[in-house]
């Protein structure tokens, strides 16, 4: 397809125009950044591996019912995509507990929860993405009120569809962070990826926890094997008969 100039460039991805207005071509690159972009590396062969595993869970959540910015994908690290106004909010939803949440709640690692848990973060890297209230989120006018509820309905819907997903390929999904955006008809679409990047993904039934580990904290904790496991998650996607 014909490549129009550069209209952003992320930590994973670049965006470029295309000949229609209304379609952007997501390039993924294999450009890691953790902590804020404080560590930074290369995982060889992340671009083409997350936006095959991201197309294909854009698919499953499409079928659904649940709209998103797919289209499809012209090269295997590249999706066009519809253009939309991101809206600068990480929705974080989470099943068991890890990360950010053990460390600032005290809350065990791979404590299940009793339910999902849907939080907001500020898209914001000056700042460190710091997690919001509902009431900072509408005070600093990030949304609406009536958008902040759909935003949660929509991330709980996904966060089931993707639970039986995953459990399909025996990884248990841990956690995840999404984001949406506002296309020119004011419809909210799930946008920018998902993939292992983005979710906390362990091998189901594996009891050593550095073993099980099949995302992003294999960088972000130097576990080793970042290719491999990326690897594993993509075949065991493409795996999938529903
Ligand atoms: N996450 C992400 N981008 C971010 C922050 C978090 O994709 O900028 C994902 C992360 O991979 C995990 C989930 O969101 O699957 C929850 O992350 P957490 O808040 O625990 O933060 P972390 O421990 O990654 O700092």
């Amino acid at each position: 397809m014909n490549r129009h100039p550069q209209i952003y460039e992320g930590k994973a991805k670049i965006l470029y125009a295309t000949d229609d207005p209304e379609i952007l071509l997501a390039y993924f690159k294999d450009d890691a950044t953790a902590f804020n972009a404080q560590k930074r590396g290369t995982i060889v062969g992340k671009g083409e591996i997350n936006c095959q595993i991201a197309a294909h869970l854009f698919r499953a959540i499409a079928a659904q019912g649940i709209a998103t910015h797919f289209i499809d994908c012209p090269a295997t690290n590249e999706m066009r995509v519809k253009a939309v106004e991101i809206i600068p909010i990480e929705v974080v939803v989470r099943n068991i507990a890890a990360g950010s949440l053990c460390q600032q709640t005290g809350i065990v690692l791979g404590t299940v929860l009793p339910e999902p848990l849907v939080e907001f973060y500020y898209k914001n890297d000056s700042l460190g993405d710091p997690l919001l209230t509902r009431d900072r989120l509408l005070l600093m006018e990030l949304t609406t009120a009536e958008r902040a509820d759909i935003l949660i309905a929509k991330a709980r819907q996904i966060n089931d569809i993707l639970i039986h997903f995953f459990q399909l390929c025996g990884i248990t999904l841990v956690d995840f962070k999404i984001e949406f955006g506002i296309d020119k008809h004011q419809q909210i679409l799930l946008a920018d990826e998902i993939s292992p990047d983005s979710c906390r993904l362990w091998l189901t039934g594996e009891p050593d926890p550095n073993l099980r580990v099949l995302d992003k904290d294999r960088f972000r904790r130097d576990l080793g094997k970042i290719e491999d496991a990326y690897q594993q998650v993509l075949a065991r996607v493409l795996g999938v008969q529903e």
